[in-house]
């Protein structure tokens, strides 16, 4: 095969990378498309292509193939002018390096992160726990994280502020920790801190008139992180000092990052100009983790406990256990220590055994017609409309929603789906839940509306 030169695949990639800004929403396009490359194009015949498109993840590399390969493909076509096949690999761009910058290069990979002694990384506010490299990515949090990869690419410049929210456990300040972390290893000056600490700080430093002190640590720095900054309701100082200390960093192109219980504009008591700048960057959620996500955060915890365990045992508990990570973290302390008590192998016997009856208890069983009865007090509509035909908006994002849910969450069939949602075809129940899928990838209302749904389902924590 004859290979095409590599100024003409970035060319190429640059102009489908043009016409693809403008068709998807732009979260979705810097968060996926953007950070993908081609690697290289190989000419099969006359009439077709091979172009290996590099994706930076995995992940990356499944959300291309699930919702963005077909658009690529026909943009590659038109331009070429060729039939292309692409072939997806992961692959990390290297930037051109000069061959003295060879070591210089290493420091960018992620190795680099886990070389801190604990603490460096305590000193400076990061929880020595925390890095990206323990940080299990799923459906849940994948926008997140990606946000917060595209912070440690280019801080300060892109999402400034990136505000995390979610409810508790779910991972906010293990994210947020793990891009400190990161840009520490870059040498870069950085501060985190609790809204709380931030707070008590700046009083005692009132008391002691020691203001300047105070100034100095949080505003000489490049990355500044404040962890559930909803406790600065009600707090007028605090807000004051926060506002000046926010604008001089912003201005100067520092970094923040912010972490709260819920999105900003939901947080009372809070002077509007703040709020104005907390969504003045990207604003992203994290929710709580699906079934692949809690059996793999319990894998990655067995792997940091160093515990063995069988997978079935793994499996019960992240079926049985609808929660968040770090209640699935607490579920798995217990079990491992119990399992110390015998031959220190964690079974699915003992899973049976310790959480069968009140773990099941957790997870509230619901009827699918309760839960479409959740859907439309969600929606402040009536049963009948979600499951009947009218085509307002409102109804067909409900009855979207609804059979998303009980194929999805409740794992019911398409067709049992459909009867239940008044005598519909399958198939479209099957194109709702697809439509579903990929609206909660890139449509922040939609994703809002499903994880409030989940919250009424399984209860906030
Ligand atoms: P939050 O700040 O949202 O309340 P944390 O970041 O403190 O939650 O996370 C709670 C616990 O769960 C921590 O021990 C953290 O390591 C773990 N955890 C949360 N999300 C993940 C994840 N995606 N992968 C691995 N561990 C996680
Ligand atoms: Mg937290």
């Amino acid at each position: 095969m004859k290979m095409i030169d590599n100024l003409d695949s970035n060319e190429i990639w640059k102009n489908v990378l043009g016409e693809l800004e403008v068709s998807i929403s732009p979260a979705a396009f810097s968060s996926w498309v953007k950070p993908c490359f081609i690697d290289s194009i190989n000419e099969i015949d006359a009439e077709r292509w091979l172009i290996e498109l590099a994706c930076p993840s995995g992940f990356h590399l499944r959300t291309i193939d699930e919702r963005y390969y077909g658009q690529i493909k026909q943009i590659l076509e038109r331009q070429v002018g060729k039939r292309c096949e692409i072939g997806l690999v992961v692959k990390q761009r290297i930037e051109s390096v000069e061959p003295e910058n060879e070591e210089a290069n290493d420091l960018f990979s992620e190795d680099k992160e886990s070389e801190f002694d604990s603490q460096q990384l305590i000193e400076v506010g990061l929880n020595p726990r925390f890095s990206f490299e323990n940080f299990v990515v799923g459906g849940s949090n994948n926008l997140a994280y990606a946000a917060a990869k595209g912070v440690t690419d280019s801080p300060g410049v892109k999402h400034n502020p990136l505000f995390l929210w979610g409810g508790v456990g779910v991972g906010k300040t293990h994210l947020m920790h793990a891009v400190g972390r990161m840009l520490l290893a870059k040498g870069m000056k950085v501060r985190a801190v609790t809204s709380e600490q931030f707070t008590n700080e700046l009083i005692a430093t009132i008391r002691s008139k020691s203001v300047d002190s105070f100034k100095k640590k949080y505003r000489n720095v490049d990355v500044l992180l404040i962890d559930d900054v909803q406790f600065i309701a009600g707090k007028e100082s605090t807000q004051e000092e926060f506002f000046h200390t926010f604008n001089e960093l912003y201005m100067k192109g520092k970094q923040i990052i912010l972490t709260s219980d819920r999105r900003p504009q939901d947080i009372e008591q809070v002077e509007q100009r703040l709020i104005s700048r907390f969504l003045g960057g990207l604003t992203v959620d994290i929710g709580l983790p699906d079934y692949e996500m809690r059996l793999a955060i319990l894998k990655q915890k067995c792997s940091e406990l160093k515990t063995d365990a069988d997978n079935e045992a793994l499996e019960l508990i992240a079926s049985s256990v609808n929660t968040n990570a770090r209640e699935l973290e607490g579920i798995l302390t217990r079990l491992v220590n119990a399992a110390t008590l015998g031959n220190g192998y964690l079974t699915k016997d003992l899973v049976e055994k310790e959480i069968g009856v009140s773990a099941k208890r957790e997870v509230k069983k619901l009827r699918p017609q309760q839960l479409i009865s959740l859907v439309a007090k969600q929606f402040e509509c009536k049963n009948k409309e979600i499951v009947g035909k009218s085509r307002r908006a409102e109804l067909v994002r409900a009855r979207h929603i609804a059979m998303y849910l009980l194929r999805e969450e409740m794992g019911l069939t398409l067709q049992n789906v459909a009867q239940l949602m008044g005598g519909r075809d399958h198939t479209t129940v099957m194109h709702a839940v697809e439509k579903m899928e990929r609206e909660i990838g890139i449509n922040q209302e939609v994703r809002e509306q499903v994880i409030r749904m989940k919250q009424e389902i399984y209860g906030s924590n």
